[in-house]
């Protein structure tokens, strides 16, 4: 851990280096030039409400595609990036993408749609994030409260007097904030009432803690965040057992392979038109 080594030195690596240690640089340099030339791109996981098995948003995954390298998984290029500071450009260009996104699929249904984005430590405490939120806003004449930032508990674990009042700067702007990975943190049930967080997203570790040993607590942490009136989404719902579990909780959507894979913006068109045809016959 910790072996980051500049970007400049890539002519270094030699064939005795671990191939880890050489795809480790060779990815720092590629994802500079991925920024420029603009290689990332976005896919896009339904959510549904339980209740209703309806569509009521999305989660925007970052996706790279590098040309000698392949395909990147975000586990692996988005720590590097956050390392380097490069996560912010990324991560902002990830947040207007994915607001453009919306506008353009909203009046494809009737109901509302919501876009969840995920937001990096780094970006989140940066300084220019405000702005950033602000001018999106303003830009496209969007709905705040439509779009979900996606922020990890880890995070909201730290320093919180600074973490609470950036929150509060944010809620002030009208966009929703959700507790991503929750339960995998261990934050203080304290904290937690004292956050103006509008979402709990658990984390899929209690959905498989759930489907191997039936334990409670996947129920219990729904059982949390509703009694702290928060929306409770479950993420990774991989089969139906599952599924049909959830339903019997007071959780209110899911994510999952189960439904829906991420997936690029010409099959969302595809699926939310379906929907709106299935809907008229
Ligand atoms: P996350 O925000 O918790 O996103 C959910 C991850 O679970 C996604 O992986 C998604 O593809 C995967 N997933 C959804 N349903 C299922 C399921 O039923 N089964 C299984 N096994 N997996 C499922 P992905 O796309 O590889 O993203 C991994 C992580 O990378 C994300 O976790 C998030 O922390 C981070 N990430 C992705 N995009 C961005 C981004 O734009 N910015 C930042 N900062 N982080 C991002
Ligand atoms: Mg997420
Ligand atoms: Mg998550
Ligand atoms: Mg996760």
């Amino acid at each position: 851990k910790g072996k980051r080594i500049g970007v400049g030195t890539i002519q270094f690596v030699t064939k005795d280096m671990d191939d880890a240690f050489s795809r480790q640089i060779h990815i720092e340099k590629a994802l500079y030039q991925a920024l420029e030339e603009k290689h990332f791109y976005l896919e896009y996981q339904p959510k549904y409400e339980l209740k209703t098995d309806r569509l009521i948003g999305f989660e925007a995954l970052l996706r790279w595609h590098h040309d000698e390298l392949g395909q990147i998984p975000p586990s692996e290029f988005i720590p590097l990036a956050e390392e380097m500071a490069l996560i912010v450009p990324i991560n902002n260009w990830v947040i207007l993408e994915a607001a453009k996104q919306l506008k353009v699929w909203q009046p494809l249904v009737d109901h509302s749609l919501s876009m969840a984005v995920n937001i990096s430590p780094n970006q989140f405490r940066s300084e220019s994030f405000i702005n950033t939120l602000r001018n999106i806003k303003q830009q496209l004449h969007l709905n705040p409260t439509d779009m979900i930032l996606e922020i990890t508990e880890s995070l909201v674990m730290q320093q919180t007097e600074e973490i609470i009042a950036r929150m509060n700067q944010i809620k002030r702007l009208d966009y929703r904030l959700s507790i991503d990975d929750f339960g995998t943190g261990f934050s203080s049930l304290q904290y937690l009432k004292s956050f103006p967080v509008d979402e709990l997203k658990i984390d899929k570790v209690f959905l498989d803690d759930w489907l191997a040993s039936k334990s409670h607590l996947l129920d219990v942490i729904v059982h949390l965040g509703k009694s702290l009136n928060l929306h409770v989404v479950a993420e990774g719902v991989e089969d139906e057992e599952m599924l049909d579990h959830l339903r019997t909780t007071d959780c209110d959507s899911f994510q999952g392979f189960l439904y829906a894979k991420p997936m690029p913006p010409e099959r969302v068109i595809e699926l939310l038109t379906h929907q709106k045809n299935e809907k008229n016959h």
